[in-house]
């Protein structure tokens, strides 16, 4: 696995933190260092490198912690943001030209795939439904010529040359008009990939004869199956201000596909569940809902309007099961238990329902009204003592809560004071 060093790098990040509450700028010095170091041997340049630490350790410190989720978990979430950033942020598409051929001309060092990438490229397009024919502008190699018309017939795509001892500009403005007679949409031109034939076939073929917008204007990232450390994933878009668009997997005709900078943070930290939990608590706990919860606190008013929209977060985040486990200090909670909380989340929510608007934000009402109890025992079909149960239930979490304010407003809490 290509990432396998820089996902262990990282992991020993997060090991750092298991077991703290809370984000501080102590606590995660060590942490960082070592996502640094990872890095760093995972070959991104030192400039990067800087960057990204500082602007993760900002995030660190300065987020406050959401409900349910560990420190080192929102640490996981906070990076892979930040990897996912460094890499472009969204997927960057191949630019089609809405008039004539488009033109993809490939340059890049002799070894790292390009005639390859012709082909693949070529058999990617077919399958998007566009028609293309390959160019054999590396004149410098008459082996390259070949391979490029033997991959070509491999894919099924027609493959201009002219042999070598042309000029690569002559071969690509003549394989451009041929395309233009056969309408076909897309001509990919094999280059040596030099920079001075790159320039003589962009100026003389290209620009002067078809007026057209040219530059680099995207990567191809190959040799993603091999050793190499991955640094390179991570620092072209910083590095060169131009976004990946494929990456090539092996050599097998297919192996090319778009390049998704969230997937590959993803396969880079290795903790989908992990990322995907965050994500969700992240959702249900919404900015306002939080605020609006603590002024409920403040007042000591939380509610069994509150108390649904709590159940019901909990319920949004996915069943209770797989969440639970995530939960510091929930772990040794038994499947039994989780099935046992769930019936009662159930139970409470269906008296909840049979509530009038009045008594769900005055649950004294039916502290103090038997009949209501009555009531509401008999709509939801539980019995009186469940109905008691949950209204001493909210009381004391009416309680516990007070108690939390006063431990936050005596500043122990930084998790919430941040
Ligand atoms: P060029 O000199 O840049 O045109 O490079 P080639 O296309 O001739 O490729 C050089 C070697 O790399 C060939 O043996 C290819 O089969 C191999 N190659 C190209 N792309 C990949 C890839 O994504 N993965 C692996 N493992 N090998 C590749």
């Amino acid at each position: 696995e290509m990432f396998g060093q820089l996902t262990s790098g990282l992991e020993t990040a997060w090991n750092k933190l298991r077991g703290v509450d809370v984000l501080t700028k102590e606590n995660v010095a060590e942490p960082m260092r070592d996502i640094r170091r990872a890095l760093l041997e995972a070959d991104v340049s030192l400039p990067v490198v800087r960057r990204f630490v500082q602007s993760v350790s900002e995030q660190a410190v300065g987020t406050g912690l959401i409900r349910g989720v560990r420190p080192d978990q929102q640490l996981v979430k906070i990076v892979h943001d930040e990897l996912v950033k460094l890499m472009g942020g969204e997927v960057s598409d191949l630019v089609f030209s809405k008039s004539g051929p488009t033109v993809f001309l490939l340059a890049g060092l002799q070894g790292v795939g390009k005639t390859t990438v012709c082909a693949k490229l070529a058999f990617y397009l077919k399958k998007l439904g566009k028609s293309c024919m390959l160019v054999a502008a590396d004149v410098y190699r008459p082996a390259a010529i070949d391979q490029l018309k033997i991959l070509g017939d491999q894919v099924g795509v027609p493959v201009y040359a002219e042999g070598t001892g042309i000029k690569p500009s002559e071969i690509a403005k003549r394989g451009l008009e041929e395309a233009k007679k056969k309408k076909i949409d897309v001509i990919i031109v094999d280059t040596a990939g030099r920079l001075h034939s790159l320039l003589s076939v962009l100026l003389s073929a290209l620009v002067t004869t078809f007026n057209i917008e040219i530059g680099i204007t995207g990567a191809i990232l190959t040799k993603l199956d091999g050793d190499s450390r991955g640094g390179a994933a991570l620092s072209v878009k910083e590095v060169s201000g131009k976004p990946i668009k494929l990456v090539g997997r092996g050599e097998r005709m297919e192996d090319l596909e778009p390049f998704y900078p969230d997937r590959m943070a993803g396969r880079i930290l290795g903790m989908g569940d992990v990322l995907s939990f965050v994500e969700k608590a992240q959702e249900v706990m919404r900015q306002e809902d939080a605020e609006e919860l603590q002024k409920k606190i403040m007042s000591a008013k939380f509610d069994f309007n509150d108390f649904l929209k709590q159940t019901r977060a909990v319920a949004q985040m996915g069943s209770m099961s797989r969440v639970i486990g995530m939960i510091p200090g929930m772990g040794k909670i038994t499947p039994a238990q989780i099935r046992e909380a769930e019936k009662s989340l159930k139970i409470m929510e269906s008296m909840i329902n049979v509530m009038t608007p009045e008594e769900r934000e005055k649950p004294e009402l039916l502290a103090e009204s038997p009949e209501r109890r009555k009531r509401i025992a008999s709509e939801s079909g539980k019995t009186e003592q469940q109905v008691s149960q949950l209204i001493a239930q909210l009381f004391q979490m009416r309680v516990r809560m007070k108690n939390l304010l006063g431990v936050m407003e005596g500043g122990s809490i930084p998790a919430l004071s941040n």
